[in-house]
């Protein structure tokens, strides 16, 4: 397989590296972080750079998702924030949304005027996902739904969460499950932003109190949301998709910016780092040309994509902060190494933990007993 660029795919590379020569975007001072990076999609969208792969029908451009690769590297290579990360919610709508759904929720999400969560974990369900207690219980024209969700990013910034609930027996496992769109300012959810690690308050506590949903929001089939749920974190788990490809290279960068090329012992870390993130770009870009030719959906095999994703960035976040020194520990350097430092410790753990990864590539893909 050739993984170089096709004369298309260098023409779309050097027109978007002119853009970003001109439209990088900056924070304001206070702007929080999900806001710039939502003004920042909108940036994007306006020049034409969102939903390269998506249907042209909800906004795309139908440009393969090899596109999609290009413009994770080119915006970390220009050291711009993190590219948009809507393709995993969104994909699970374009694959079982009915038209009207479509219409109604994939431009917003699209051009970036709209914000949505991940409510899928529960204080007693995160690996074992199918324990979701939250219910959705049929009602005249819907749903109510009462539970409580956790850890959802971004919820307390978010338009749309979408989010699974139980509307089939409390033992069901993962029968029974569907998969709804929440508006986020409906009467009954309560929102509790939780404090990470890092300080910051990336996810939130969702609690749900007879929100009444009317049935025009369940995506798919009654009690059969689960393909949804695990479509959804499979697309979760590449790093194009989430735009994390972007965060890494951008990273890079500014590491090489800061560091004393002189010195042999940085040169070769800086090295290993380079190709590290090498290796995870040229597999998101097999895997992503892989599934268009045999246009499968994402499965197991995207835990492979975690696992790589994941010690990238916990390779080059710990880099960062040994090379930063001491001082950079406490955070009295350089404070923003620390704090993604810090962040990267969760990439073991969101989307999936390392360990369930591993036990599903071991499972699934190499057949090991359990
Ligand atoms: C930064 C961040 C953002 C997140 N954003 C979202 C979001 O937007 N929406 C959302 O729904 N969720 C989100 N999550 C939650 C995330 O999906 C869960 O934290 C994750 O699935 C793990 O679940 P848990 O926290 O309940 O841990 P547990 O499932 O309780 O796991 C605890 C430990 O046990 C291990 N373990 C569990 N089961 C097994 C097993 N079968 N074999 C081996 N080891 C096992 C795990 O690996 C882990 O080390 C986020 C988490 C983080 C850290």
């Amino acid at each position: 397989m050739d993984f170089g660029d096709t004369e298309d795919v260098a023409r779309f590379r050097r027109r978007l590296r002119d853009w970003l020569a001109d439209n990088v975007i900056v924070p304001e001072p206070g702007e929080p972080e999900p806001m710039f990076l939502k003004r920042w999609h909108q940036v994007l969208y306006r020049g034409g750079w969102v939903g390269l792969a998506w249907p042209k029908e909800y906004g795309g451009q139908e440009l393969g998702n090899v596109y999609d690769v290009v413009l994770n590297e080119e915006v970390g290579a220009a050291d711009a924030p993190d590219a948009p990360r809507i393709g995993y919610l969104g994909r699970a709508l374009l694959q079982w949304g009915t038209d009207e759904q479509k219409d109604r929720y994939l431009p917003g999400l699209l051009n970036g005027d709209d914000f949505w969560c991940q409510g899928f974990s529960e204080p007693e369900a995160g690996s074992d996902l199918a324990n979701i207690a939250t219910r959705a219980t049929p009602g005249e024209g819907g749903y109510r739904i009462t539970g409580q969700k956790v850890w959802s990013t971004y919820a307390d910034y978010a338009d749309h969460c979408l989010l699974l609930a139980r509307t089939g027996p409390a033992d069901g496992r993962h029968k029974g499950i569907s998969a709804f769109v929440v508006a986020m300012d409906a009467p009954g959810v309560r929102i509790r932003p939780i404090v990470a690690i890092t300080g910051e308050s990336e996810f939130s506590e969702i609690f749900l109190d007879e929100v009444a949903v009317p049935e025009a929001a369940r995506i798919g089939v009654e009690g059969d949301g689960w393909p949804i749920a695990m479509m959804t974190v499979a697309y979760e788990r590449g790093a194009a998709d989430v735009g994390y490809l972007s965060k890494f290279g951008a990273a890079l960068q500014e590491l090489r910016a800061q560091s004393d090329l002189d010195d042999p012992a940085v040169c070769t870390e800086l090295g290993r780092l380079e190709v590290h993130y090498r290796v995870l770009g040229q597999h998101v870009r097999r895997r992503l040309q892989e599934r268009e030719s045999s246009d499968a959906l994402p499965g197991p095999e995207m835990s492979v994509d975690k696992i790589l994703m994941t010690s990238v960035d916990q390779a080059l976040h710990g880099a960062a902060l040994r090379l930063a020194g001491p001082a950079a520990l406490s955070g009295q350097v350089n404070p923003e190494w620390l704090r993604r430092y810090l962040y990267g410790r969760a990439a073991s753990i969101y989307g999936g933990s390392e360990q369930v990864q591993l036990n599903i590539i071991a499972q699934r893909l190499l057949g090991l007993p359990r």
